[in-house]
């Protein structure tokens, strides 16, 4: 039966609205290439009552503000929506499925890993209270210190399309369970699940104007919710050139920022592994998300005693992809997100062959499909270090392949880039597993595996994968401001005029 897709406006101040310009983004299903519905796209008019509605929110009102309430009130709201995005999941992945392109299984287990991510932050929330005034031990009697631990204000969440409601999820849950009102801008290519997050938080009451979701262009709603003078932080999840206009616009006003960036991750594969076990990995590790995820494993080291026989099995794993729409049963690879980034990915397989790479598999759309933006899994040998291929970003079914002979020349290729998301290593040697987790320059070391991620577990990158950590504790961090309180406690004056003043 085919997917009624929801006809939604912006979501300010606890109420659907018409954008100010009345401007919609078509919806294209990249499966298709059919338009299947619109969503609104604001401007800087919209992204100004957002931000007067998400400041209402947090005026301090006797306790009856969202900045005030206790944790545990905020938690109440976290499980409340948790448990309608539970109720209405086999709905949001057929949604986030026909938007994105992924794979509805994927979308499935996506759709819980949002659930789950809005029951955690609420168990942080309710233990926000506990931590309050938490006293600091100091060398004097004269004084008492303690610790509040308070909302940064109003934060400007802005997000990418290949997690569209996960993504979103791991800054929402957070940031409002650190006391945080919020503006959410998710990516103008897939947003239609974010704008029934909307919908949840109708139902389950969430007072007005403490989650705000503004659709629409990157240049046209999230440029001027980035740059507002009243938003007190932003937190992006997208391309490391974008990241960096968000940097340098919040560097005006000295506005706290965290990002998610790019990445280009190696996976080191040794000599001594069951290669069959490595292979699938391997697979995993870059074709998950139709190979647009941002910690993809989009560069194969390989040990060259095992490389011939590490290809055979890999290309043969990749024959047994099933390419095809998201919504059939067994799909695992669907169609990248949009024409522009179909485009894209097939420019960065002719720059690879005109630069002397070689495509051992797939490299085009695959026959058995008409329409969509498809594209078959793909592997790239005979590559050089300095080819375009093997150092930048392709965000699609891309792997390159490289061989070495040694540790230390696979250490020197997997950090050999200007990234650092993730990194992969897999061997049977713990001893080396553990020397290459601490030689590996990336916010994330994954042993005998790749790609999984935990909630409870940071998230990040380093170099220009970008700085701060989502999830765990460390989400919550990012949403929350340390204040200290000093009081004068002994019954003396302070004496300023007979001795030095120390404390
Ligand atoms: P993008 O940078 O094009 O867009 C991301 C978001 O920024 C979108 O919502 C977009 O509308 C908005 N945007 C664009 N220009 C803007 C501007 N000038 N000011 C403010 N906002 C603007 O990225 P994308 O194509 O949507 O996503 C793919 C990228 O995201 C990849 O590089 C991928 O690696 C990265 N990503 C990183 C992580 C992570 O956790 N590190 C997770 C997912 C995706």
């Amino acid at each position: 039966m085919a997917i009624q897709i929801p006809n939604r406006q912006l979501f300010i101040d606890g109420e659907w609205r018409e954008p100010a310009l009345k401007k919609r983004i078509p919806i294209i299903n990249p499966a298709t290439e059919e338009t299947i519905g619109d969503i609104p796209a604001a401007t800087a008019e919209d992204v100004e009552i957002a931000v007067e509605a998400a400041r209402k929110a947090l005026a301090r009102n006797k306790g009856r503000d969202w900045f005030s309430a206790s944790g545990a009130l905020r938690a109440k709201y976290l499980r409340a929506i948790a448990s309608k995005i539970k109720e209405r999941k086999p709905e949001l992945a057929k949604l986030e499925a026909i938007d994105s392109g992924k794979p509805l299984d994927e979308t499935t287990s996506d759709i819980d890993e949002v659930a789950g991510c809005f029951e955690y932050y609420a168990g942080l929330a309710e233990g926000l209270d506990a931590k309050q005034k938490a006293p600091i031990s100091l060398p004097t009697e004269n004084f008492k210190t303690h610790v509040l631990q308070e909302p940064i204000g109003v934060v400007g969440l802005i997000t990418a399309w290949n997690y569209p409601l996960l993504m979103a999820a791991w800054k929402v849950a957070p940031a409002l369970a650190a006391g945080c009102a919020a503006i959410l801008k998710p990516s103008e290519l897939a947003s239609i699940t974010c704008l029934e997050l909307a919908e949840v938080c109708i139902k389950v009451g969430l007072p007005p104007g403490v989650l705000n979701i503004l659709t629409g262009l990157g240049q046209e709603a999230g440029a001027p919710l980035a740059s507002h003078p009243h938003v007190d932080k932003v937190a992006f999840t997208g391309s490391t050139i974008t990241g960096s206009k968000i940097m340098a616009a919040a560097a005006q006003l000295v506005k706290p920022v965290s990002l998610e960036l790019g990445g280009k991750s190696p996976i080191v594969v040794f000599e001594d592994v069951d290669i069959e076990k490595a292979v699938e990995w391997t697979c995993f590790g870059i074709f998950l998300t139709n190979g647009q995820i941002c910690s993809a494993t989009s560069r194969l080291i390989v040990h060259e005693r095992i490389a011939a026989e590490f290809m055979d099995r890999l290309l043969k794993w990749c024959k047994n992809i099933k390419v095809s729409d998201p919504m059939d049963e067994g799909c695992r690879l669907g169609p990248v997100v949009s024409r522009g980034q179909y485009e894209k990915i097939l420019k960065f397989i002719s720059t690879a062959k005109s630069e002397g790479a070689k495509v051992a598999f797939g490299g085009g759309h695959p026959e058995h499909l008409k329409k969509g933006f498809f594209i078959e899994p793909t592997i790239i040998t005979d590559v050089t270090a300095s080819m375009q291929i093997w150092r930048e970003e392709v965000f699609g079914p891309v792997l390159c392949v490289k061989t070495f002979g040694s540790e230390e020349e696979a250490l020197e290729l997997a950090n050999d880039t200007y990234y650092g998301l993730g990194a992969a290593v897999m061997s049977k040697d713990s001893e080396r597993c553990e020397r290459f987790s601490k030689a590996l320059q990336a916010g994330i070391v994954w042993i005998n595996c790749s790609q999984p991620s935990f909630i409870q577990a940071p998230w990040g990158g380093i170099k220009r994968s970008g700085f701060g950590r989502e999830l765990g504790e460390w989400g919550l961090d990012l949403y929350l401001s340390v204040k200290q309180v000093t009081q004068y406690v002994s019954d003396q004056p302070w004496g300023w005029f007979k001795s030095p003043s120390k404390p």
